[in-house]
């Protein structure tokens, strides 16, 4: 069976930036399971297993457009250290900023000063080429309970 539309399909993958650094991958033998068509997984790896088997492999480069976005310099606030609670706060770490209407929204801190910390809202990935390793190792018809959900169920896949 080939991927399309409504099918389930299992992915082993290992994701790398930057010529080879690895950002993600799927454990051996725990394949991500994805519900194709469904937008469960970023639109141009979507695209481009569109019409594989089981065994095919594939790389697969995905540009910023097509994965996580663009790099906003838009995204990057300067924050008053009197905003904070009083913390030690480093360069790279993540924290959970609460937005004025209340919604909460991961940030990476990406500067501080003695006045100031700058909040990089941006996705991690935001601005970088994707590069997927991708070998196919299920596909099979999606059911109605899953299509009707947007996600794959059982082993690997959503859990209710
Ligand atoms: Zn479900």
């Amino acid at each position: 069976m080939q991927v399309a539309k409504k099918c389930a399909v299992a992915i082993d993958y290992k994701l790398t930036i930057d010529g080879g650094i690895v950002v993600d991958a799927s454990e051996k033998g725990e394949p991500l399971w994805y519900l194709h068509g469904a937008g469960n997984i970023i639109p141009g790896l979507e695209r481009a297993l569109e019409g594989l088997s089981p065994g095919d492999k594939k790389t697969v480069t995905v540009s910023p457009e097509d994965g996580y976005g663009t790099y906003d310099k838009a995204k990057v606030h300067d924050v008053p250290r009197a905003q904070f609670p009083a913390g030690d706060y480093k360069v790279g770490d993540h924290i959970i900023a609460t937005a004025p209407d209340g919604t909460e929204v991961p940030a990476r801190i990406s500067a501080t000063n003695t006045k100031a910390i700058t909040l990089d809202f941006n996705h991690e990935l935001a601005g970088k080429t994707l590069t997927f390793d991708v070998n196919v190792s299920e596909v099979r018809e999606a059911t109605k309970d899953e299509l009707k959900h947007g996600h794959v169920h059982g082993p690997g896949g959503h859990h209710h």
